[in-house]
């Protein structure tokens, strides 16, 4: 068969979830752009409602701004999987008191974010699913057992490791060796929560505007000016919550934030009682590898949604959707004949200190800027409570300092706007896993 003879006849390079949640086109606000607020902020994905919510309810003058759709970026497209800390720094060696203060606030975010949904009475199809983290190797198993040891007891993650021949327990699959299984942690359709998290900020008085988009920011007598494709806009106060998606809006972040695509796709209909066979605890699945297979059943329990890194540079939903679905068959061999319903793709952002990052941008030369970014492809919880952060900052009313504010915020070298690096250092992590399976065991006796 043809690659092409995978996407189904009504195949949508498009999120899947935008089939009960499209992002929103139109103004909140009667289109009409007002010349001054007290806080914009840039982005409407949670990270912006948030940091608008938590403003707008004491009382701020708030205006939130989209370059597109109310929720067009990641927050509209990602697979959905919450957790509280389990992949806050897990590539990189943070100075131990760091990490353990960033896990602990981690765990204190999800607990945040239950409770959010639940007293905004939030219908996102919630549901603390739990995790398992399939190791791809022996190796990677020890490593996660020293990490579950950590999230146990800094982030009471109520994780447990499985040994190698218990995976079928977790996965109708033998491609992991085992893995850890992580209790507190769940699922959401993550267009339904957008569109929840948007009718709050807009019942707290927040004002939003879709197609807006914004440039130049400088600093006036009275404010700072926010050049916008609708006009300038005055403000006390600014909010950058762009994550991936802040391109060229500002050199200044453009060279401290690597957008990275990931891509996703959902199977036509298998029935549910496939997806058990794939899926016996209907659990959210996550890897060990440098470029990890994440995946989950979808709410009602009918499809496979898929997601991983398929291109680097130029992107295309159907491309990297069918790219995707050799992966997919290779950890399920019995979906060898599956077809593609959806495929799409959506921007997270890497800082060059490895952990998502809050705070003042440029205090002595742009006071006032603020930003939210770096979510490093685990945002839902995290971008979500380093908005609500952010914007009890901006209010003045934090009564304490975030772990994850301020200083970790460095230009990536070499690097101005495209990230052209990206494709060398995919093949080579490609290469690292590949050889991470293929030498499994060889050397350990
Ligand atoms: C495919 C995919 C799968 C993912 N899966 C998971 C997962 O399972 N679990 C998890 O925790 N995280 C996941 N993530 C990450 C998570 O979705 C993000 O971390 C989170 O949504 C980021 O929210 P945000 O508000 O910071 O940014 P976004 O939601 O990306 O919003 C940024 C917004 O800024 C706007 N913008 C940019 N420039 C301008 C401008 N100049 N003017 C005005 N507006 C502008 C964009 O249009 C965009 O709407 C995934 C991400 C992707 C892409």
């Amino acid at each position: 068969m043809r690659d092409q003879d995978f996407l189904a006849a009504d195949f949508k390079p498009q999120p899947y979830w935008w089939d009960h949640a499209p992002p929103t086109l139109p103004d909140s606000a009667g289109g009409v752009l007002p010349n001054r607020c007290d806080v914009a902020v840039i982005g409407s994905g949670y990270a912006g409602l948030h940091a608008a919510i938590v403003l707008a309810r004491m009382g701020v003058d708030v205006v939130v701004i989209d370059a597109e759709a109310l929720g067009h970026g990641a927050s509209s497209r990602n697979g959905g999987m919450v957790s509280g800390g389990v992949n806050v720094g897990k590539h990189i060696d943070l100075d131990p008191l760091q990490e353990r203060a960033m896990l602990a606030e981690a765990s204190l975010s999800y607990s945040w974010f239950e409770d959010f949904i639940q007293t905004e009475g939030i219908d996102a199809d919630y549901q603390r699913t739990g995790r398992f983290v399939g190791a791809h190797c022996s190796k990677a198993w020890q490593t996660l057992a020293k990490r579950m040891a950590k999230l146990n007891e800094v982030a009471d993650s109520s994780a447990y490791m499985l040994p190698a021949e218990q995976t079928r327990e977790e996965i109708g699959s033998d491609y992991y060796k085992g893995g850890m299984v992580l209790e507190r942690s769940g699922a959401v359709h993550p267009g339904k929560l957008h569109r929840g998290v948007l009718n709050v900020a807009r019942s707290a008085g927040v004002k939003l505007f879709g197609n807006v988009r914004a440039g130049a920011m400088a600093k006036r007598a009275d404010g700072l000016r926010l050049e916008t494709s609708r006009g300038p806009l005055m403000a006390d106060k600014i909010i950058i919550a762009t994550n991936g998606y802040t391109g060229d809006l500002s050199a200044w972040h453009q060279r401290r934030v690597v957008p990275i695509a990931s891509y996703q796709v959902a199977t036509e209909e298998l029935g549910s009682e496939m997806v058990t066979q794939l899926f016996p605890k209907h659990r959210m699945i996550a890897d060990t590898k440098r470029l990890l297979y994440y995946f989950r059943p979808s709410p009602d329990r009918k499809r496979l949604l898929f997601g991983g890194r398929a291109r680097y540079l130029h992107h295309d939903s159907t491309a990297g959707g069918l790219h995707l679905r050799r992966k997919l068959t290779a950890v399920f061999p019995q979906l060898a004949e599956v077809k593609l319903s959806h495929g799409w793709w959506g921007y997270v952002a890497y800082l060059r200190g490895g952990v998502p990052d809050l705070g003042e941008s440029q205090p002595e030369t742009l006071p006032g800027v603020y930003h939210a970014l770096g979510c490093h492809g685990s945002g839902v919880v995290m971008m979500s409570w380093l908005g609500y952060r952010t914007g009890l900052l901006v209010s003045g009313q934090a009564n304490s300092q975030s772990a994850f504010s301020g200083g970790r915020i460095a230009p990536f070298p070499l690097y101005q706007e495209k990230p052209w690096f990206l494709p060398i250092i995919g093949a080579y992590y490609q290469l690292r896993d590949w050889t991470d399976r293929r030498l499994d065991g060889k050397f350990s006796k």
